[in-house]
């Protein structure tokens, strides 16, 4: 078996100890005769894996007792509706911060349940930065603001989150677990499993409790956020088995060293990657701010089309896999989440400074 690195911005690279735990007890789960996808989502054995999902999510992220924590389907796309349908009422309003592809889109569909605004708009920027606290309007009265804590296809995020006295929401998605965040500064963060936390078909909504004394009652009974808290994300039956290998993920982030050591990881290999553009003396360029660079999707370029193709060819002949940027941006991504070996990352970078070195 070879195993390739593989830069896909989602879905991501996951731990090979967690695929090779899952493998061994896929048959029989736990002397249990049948695969955990093949339970009763309301027996024993489930129970104790979902419990243990949200327990080891809870501990990991420090998600504060004030908040609750449901497991959703529909990924990332769908909390963008869900998200004003619960917390949008009659009069009021939100501002939306358009940092990127994810943010414009959360936007745009928030617009058919409520009133919303733009804070701030990144396009005059071609989406190379993410805006200063003192750029962002927000009307008196605003319910929320809404952010996109790393823009996945521009590779832009937000290193500090806007204090600005009102409540924030916050899509994760790209970053989730990837870092702390200051809790008291947000109502509801987001976002699905398949960056960073396990497979696709689960998503992770951390909602503020006191946000569900006064959420809209008047939805369908999946898309109420109190029900489903109340429910445990038992309501029907949930994605069991993307919530079980969550749970092995994190099992995997808690052994390794939590959500510190992600962000210690982070840090330290996306810094290795933008060195080699930086000091590729100008071959490699990155379209982002300096100062805004994501740590998780790398974007960067190459001087033409034609070097951008042969740098793809040479990296999939060598097993890297995924690195081409986003059809709307062109050039490279390279997304490096908390699964990804260090080596994957020492062999890129040195593939780069190879190339460069033969095509500069
Ligand atoms: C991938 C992504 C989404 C969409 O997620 P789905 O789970 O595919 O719906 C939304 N926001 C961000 C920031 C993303 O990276």
């Amino acid at each position: 078996m070879t195993r390739v690195y593989n830069f896909c911005a989602g879905p991501c690279t996951l731990p090979l100890s967690v695929l090779e735990e899952v493998q061994a007890e896929f048959l029989d789960f736990r002397g249990s005769g049948m695969s955990i996808i093949e339970h009763s989502h309301r027996g024993v054995e489930y129970d104790a894996v979902h419990e243990e999902s949200l327990a080891l999510f809870r501990q990991l992220f420090a998600v504060p007792d004030q908040f609750e924590i449901l497991f959703l389907q529909g990924g990332g796309v769908l909390a963008f509706s869900m998200v004003p349908m619960n917390l949008l009422r009659e009069g009021e309003e939100a501002a939306y911060i358009r940092s990127g592809t994810w943010g414009v889109g959360a936007e745009k569909d928030a617009a058919f349940y409520g009133s919303v605004y733009t804070g701030w708009d990144g396009k005059p920027h071609s989406y190379s930065r993410m805006p200063a606290p003192e750029e962002i309007e927000i009307r008196p009265g605003t319910r929320y603001l809404h952010i996109t804590s790393n823009e996945t296809i521009e590779g832009v995020r937000f290193v500090d989150f806007p204090r600005l006295g009102v409540p924030l929401v916050a899509d994760m998605s790209s970053d989730y677990l990837s870092r702390p965040i200051p809790w008291e500064l947000f109502d509801l963060v987001y976002g699905g499993a398949q960056k960073n936390l396990g497979p696709a078909g689960l998503a992770i909504v951390v909602v503020r409790r006191s946000v569900l004394e006064s959420s809209n009652r008047k939805l369908g009974s999946y898309l109420r956020f109190d029900l489903q808290a109340e429910k445990r994300s038992l309501l029907n039956t949930p994605p069991m088995f993307a919530i079980y290998m969550m749970g092995k993920v994190l099992n995997w982030m808690r052994a390794v060293g939590g959500v510190a050591e992600m962000k210690r990881r982070a840090d330290g290999r996306s810094g290795q990657v933008y060195r080699a553009i930086d000091e590729s003396g100008g071959f490699y360029s990155s379209p982002v701010e300096r100062d805004h660079r994501s740590v998780m999707n790398l974007v960067f370029r190459l001087p033409s089309d034609e070097l951008d193709a042969a740098f793809l060819k040479g990296a999939e002949a060598v097993g890297f896999f995924n690195l081409k940027g986003h059809r709307s941006v062109g050039g490279m991504r390279a997304s490096i989440y908390n699964a990804m070996p260090d080596e994957g990352v020492d062999a890129l970078t040195a593939y780069m400074t190879e190339f460069a070195a033969r095509h500069g």
